[in-house]
C-alpha cells in the first residue's frame, strides 16, 4: 500500500531511481514518471520549488513544487488552445491580459495575431521567467515581443487594480488550486476578470482534468455561471504529461455582443502573423471539437 509520501508502506522508494515521478495530493494513488537524463536546475522562490530536467523523451521539463508544468515536445497543445479557443473567438482583438504563464508560451501564441496592440502579463514568480528564458529559448521567446509588458506580481492584486473595461481578453494560464495560484481558481477573482472585461470579452483559463477534478470543476462552472452572463462554456484538450493526459479550458463571455466559442470567427489558422513557426496542434476542426464533451462530463457541466 502506498503512502501519501509516496513511499510503498514497507519503505521501498515507490520513485523508480533516475526516474521523475509526479506524486501529488491532487492525484491520489496515481503518478506519470518520466525518465531523467539530467538534472538541469534545482530552486527556491519565495513561491515554490522550481526545477528543469532534460527528460529521455519529452526534451527539458518545468517543474514547479513536483508538479510538471511544460514539456518542449507537448507544451505546444497547451499553450495553442489556451490561446486560440479564445482569441479565434472574437473578431479583432486588440489588449490582452496573460495571469500567470511565466514560461512565455502563451505570449507566443497571442503575438500571431497582428490586431493586438497590447499584450500585458502577471506573473508572480520572476525565477520562472527568468529560468524559462534561459532553458526554454522557443517557448519564452513570447517576452521578445514588443508589444509585451511583464508585471511581476500577485495577478489577484493585479486585477483587482484593472480599470474596468479594459481588456477584450484574459487568458489564466495558472499552476493548480494549491500554493500560490489558489486564488485563481475562486469566485471573487472571476468577478475582478468580469470587471476587467469589455462587453462581449472573453476570458479562458487553466480548469483541470475531467477525470480527476469533476469537483473543482463543477464549482468553477457554477461561480461563472453567475458572473459571466454572455456565455460559459467548457472545452479539453489532450497533453500527455499533464496528470490524466488532458487539460481543461473554462471559456466564458461577458454580457455583450454574441460569442460562439464553438465556431472560431477569427481563425488563426488562417492569417497567423508568424507563418516562419507554424502552429504545431491548434486548427478551426480541433478547435470545434474541443467543446465535445464524454456523458459524464457534460451531465455536470451542461446541468443548469
Ligand atoms: N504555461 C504552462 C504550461 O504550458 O502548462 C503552465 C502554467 S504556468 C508555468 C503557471 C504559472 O502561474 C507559474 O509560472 C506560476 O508562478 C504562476 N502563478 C501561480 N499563482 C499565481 C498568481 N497568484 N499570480 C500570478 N501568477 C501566478
Amino acid at each position: 500500500v502506498e503512502t501519501d509520501t509516496g513511499k510503498a508502506a514497507d519503505g521501498v522508494s515507490a520513485v523508480i531511481p533516475g526516474w521523475f515521478s509526479e506524486i501529488s495530493p491532487m492525484w491520489p494513488g496515481e503518478a506519470h514518471s518520466l525518465k531523467i537524463e539530467k538534472i538541469l536546475f534545482q530552486g527556491k522562490s519565495d513561491y515554490q520549488d522550481v526545477m528543469v530536467f532534460q527528460s529521455s523523451t519529452y526534451g527539458k521539463v518545468l517543474v514547479l513544487d513536483g508538479v510538471i508544468q511544460l514539456t518542449e515536445r507537448d507544451e505546444c497543445a497547451y499553450q495553442e488552445m489556451i490561446t486560440h479557443l479564445p482569441l479565434c473567438s472574437i473578431p479583432n482583438p486588440t489588449k490582452v491580459l496573460v495571469i500567470g504563464g511565466g514560461d512565455g508560451g502563451v505570449l507566443r501564441e497571442v503575438a500571431r495575431y497582428s490586431s493586438i496592440e497590447q499584450i500585458d502579463i502577471c506573473e508572480i514568480d520572476k525565477m520562472v521567467v527568468d529560468v524559462s528564458k534561459q532553458f526554454f529559448p522557443a517557448v519564452a521567446v513570447g517576452y521578445e515581443d514588443p508589444r509585451v509588458t511583464l508585471h511581476v506580481g500577485d495577478g489577484v492584486a493585479f486585477l483587482k487594480a484593472v480599470p474596468a473595461g479594459t481588456y477584450d481578453a484574459v487568458i489564466v494560464d495558472s499552476s493548480d488550486p494549491i500554493g500560490p495560484a489558489q486564488e485563481l481558481f475562486e469566485k471573487p477573482f472571476f468577478q475582478t476578470v468580469a470587471n476587467a472585461l469589455r462587453p462581449g470579452g472573453v476570458v479562458c483559463t487553466q480548469a483541470e482534468s475531467i477525470w480527476l477534478h469533476m469537483h473543482i470543476i463543477e464549482d468553477i462552472v457554477a461561480n461563472c455561471r453567475q458572473i459571466f452572463k454572455g456565455s460559459v462554456n467548457y472545452a479539453w484538450t489532450t497533453v500527455p504529461t499533464y496528470p490524466s493526459g488532458v487539460i481543461g479550458f473554462m471559456l466564458c463571455s461577458t454580457e455583450g455582443p454574441a460569442v460562439d466559442f464553438k465556431h472560431p470567427v477569427n481563425p488563426i489558422d488562417a492569417n497567423d502573423s508568424q507563418k516562419s513557426r507554424p502552429l504545431k496542434f491548434y486548427n478551426s476542426e480541433i478547435h470545434t471539437a474541443a467543446f465535445c464533451l464524454p456523458s459524464f462530463a457534460k451531465k455536470v457541466i451542461d446541468a443548469k
